[in-house]
């Protein structure tokens, strides 16, 4: 079985691409946030290019509008950040992941 430890460089939260927001993370994160879900999902969601589920807004360069500006990088929603968030690398991933993530995989026993 292999291990895997976020070194936290958050080079995900750069990579251009939706993260994927149910209907209750949405109302999560308003709660987080204090304001309305309406307002949530009108300021800082979009539709997914397929028009099937909520994505977050991304700065113009692409990443997460949710990631600070400081060093070491942080999630700004991290108590309620989505589940594919949560997720990375572990429970899913595409081909190449491991070029550019700088977490550390290892055999655990
Ligand atoms: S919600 Fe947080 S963890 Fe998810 S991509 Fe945005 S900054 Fe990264
Ligand atoms: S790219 Fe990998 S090491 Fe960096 S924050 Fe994301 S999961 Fe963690």
């Amino acid at each position: 079985m292999t291990s895997f430890r976020c070194r936290r460089c958050g080079a995900c939260c750069r990579w251009p691409g939706c993260v994927r927001i149910s209907g209750s993370e949405a109302d999560g994160i308003a709660a987080f946030l204090g304001i309305p879900v309406r307002e949530f999902v009108d300021r800082y969601t979009r539709l997914s290019p397929d028009r099937q589920f909520l994505s977050l807004l991304e700065k113009n360069d692409g990443s997460c509008q949710w990631l600070s500006e400081e060093v070491p990088p942080a999630c700004l929603i991290e108590p309620v950040k989505p589940r594919q968030c949560r997720d990375f690398p572990e429970k899913w991933n595409f081909p190449g992941w491991e070029k550019l993530c700088g977490g550390i995989r290892g055999e655990s026993k």
